[in-house]
């Protein structure tokens, strides 16, 4: 009978994937960035964390916050992350009222393929603005849904926001 379940084989081959995932993880290589830089979508740059605009956003200022430790697992984030992720939704959320001054937002993750994650080996948070009448119902986050947007203008003016607000 085939073993379907063999932790220590999986283990064991992550052993040797690790550090390749690593290179070649997006997350992972867009942390050390200038936010200043208009090349890029950043919009903060925490101690844990980094804040950028998605490429691919579900609605106008649709911003993730990711930890700069590379990790799929949800429950290995240690207790300075996880309050950081808290706090940069927090900022997020104010900067995102004075920029764009939204009526209520989606915050969430998608841990894993299966639940909608677009990019799977590095965990993200989502905080999607949302307006009255956008849609009538709130799709998966990680579907990707292409909207008319300047996001390097978007980007600007919450560069501008996060700054006013010291963070
Ligand atoms: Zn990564």
């Amino acid at each position: 009978m085939e073993k379907l379940w063999s932790p220590w084989r999986s283990k064991y081959i992550d052993s040797f994937k690790s550090d390749e995932d690593k290179t070649s993880c997006i997350f992972c290589k867009m942390q050390s960035l200038d936010i200043n830089n208009n090349e890029n979508l950043l919009v903060n740059a925490g101690e844990y964390t980094f804040t950028l605009l998605n490429l691919y956003p579900y609605n106008n200022g649709h911003l993730m916050i990711v930890p700069k430790r590379h990790t799929n697992d949800f429950a290995a984030l240690n207790s300075l992350e996880l309050s950081e992720i808290f706090e940069k939704l927090q900022l997020a959320e104010k900067a995102l009222r004075k920029v764009l001054n939204p009526q209520g937002f989606n915050l969430g993750a998608n841990i894993g393929r299966v639940a909608g994650a677009g990019i799977e080996d590095h965990i993200h948070f989502h905080i999607v603005p949302r307006w009255n009448g956008d849609s009538n119902f709130m799709p998966v986050i990680g579907e990707v849904k292409v909207i008319s947007q300047d996001l390097a203008e978007t980007k600007s003016k919450l560069l501008v926001a996060y700054s006013s607000l010291n963070k």
